[in-house]
């Protein structure tokens, strides 16, 4: 079984001491694969260190909404340069967060927008981020002319879910999906989601998954096989089969070769 982590921030400070170890953890679980998302222009800059010292780890560049207010044409003509490297297989994080709401709306869909246009300009696919938009980054996009991209940890409605997928959009799945109550709803919408539009992620540090979220709290890529798992419980499907799906799905939004 090979996986493919598709979307990690393990160039984050709190894998500053011992990320050799949680590359080699990851790798001897089967996750052979990673996307580092980038969200500030700073840590655009640590993942590509990782990624040109690690075979089979690739980034991507953008400013996280949570980050907008910080961002500039300046920011992003530096992206445009991390973005010359081979590494560099797509644009995001970007999209819009109104549960935090670390910057403001105007700033935010400001720079979604014109993060949209570059990624475009690039021909690369977007990392999106949404939370809590009531709507409101779908109108977005809907207006927009995507062409290919994910909406990583997914935790929309079905309308939305319905939406994404007519759009020709993927669905990251995070460990959200093992967690008691809070992945009920995640857990009923993903028997519609078809299995060639899913990608996993841990989306770590952060969204640990059961049952590794008693013992600690820092997630990390080698978690990855217990949502496959789960996926494959819930298909009712070989996880064997259901993770090579999902790793070719990953390759054909990334153009990873295979
Ligand atoms: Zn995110
Ligand atoms: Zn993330």
């Amino acid at each position: 079984m090979r996986i493919f982590e598709s979307h990690c921030h393990i160039n984050d400070k709190s894998f500053n001491k011992d990320l050799d170890k949680v590359i080699e953890r990851a790798n001897s679980s089967g996750v052979s694969h990673m996307m580092i998302a980038g969200v500030t222009l700073d840590t655009c800059k640590k993942a590509l260190e990782i990624a040109k010292a690690n075979k089979n780890i690739f980034i991507s560049v953008g400013i996280h909404p949570h980050d907008a207010s910080e961002c500039s044409e300046e920011t992003i003509d530096q992206l445009k340069k991390i973005a010359e490297n081979n590494e560099v297989k797509a644009w995001g994080e970007t999209g819009l967060d109104f549960n935090r709401m670390y910057s403001p709306q105007k700033d935010q869909e400001k720079w979604l927008l014109r993060q949209i246009e570059e990624a475009s300009n690039l021909d690369l696919p977007l990392i999106f981020h949404e939370r809590d938009t009531n709507k409101r980054f779908l109108e977005i996009i809907r207006a927009e002319n995507i062409k290919s991209g994910v909406v990583h940890c997914f935790s929309g409605d079905r309308d939305e879910l319905f939406s994404y997928l007519d759009m020709g959009l993927y669905i990251g799945i995070t460990g959200v999906l093992t967690i008691q109550k809070r992945g009920e709803k995640l857990r009923e919408l993903l028997k519609d989601i078809p299995l060639d539009k899913i990608l996993v992620e841990t989306d770590s540090p952060y969204l640990t998954p059961a049952p590794q979220k008693n013992k600690t709290n820092r997630n990390e890529p080698s978690f990855l096989p217990v949502i496959v798992e789960k996926i494959a419980d819930i298909k009712k499907a070989d996880i064997n089969e259901i993770s090579e799906t999902i790793f070719q799905n990953t390759c054909s939004l990334f153009k990873t070769g295979k």
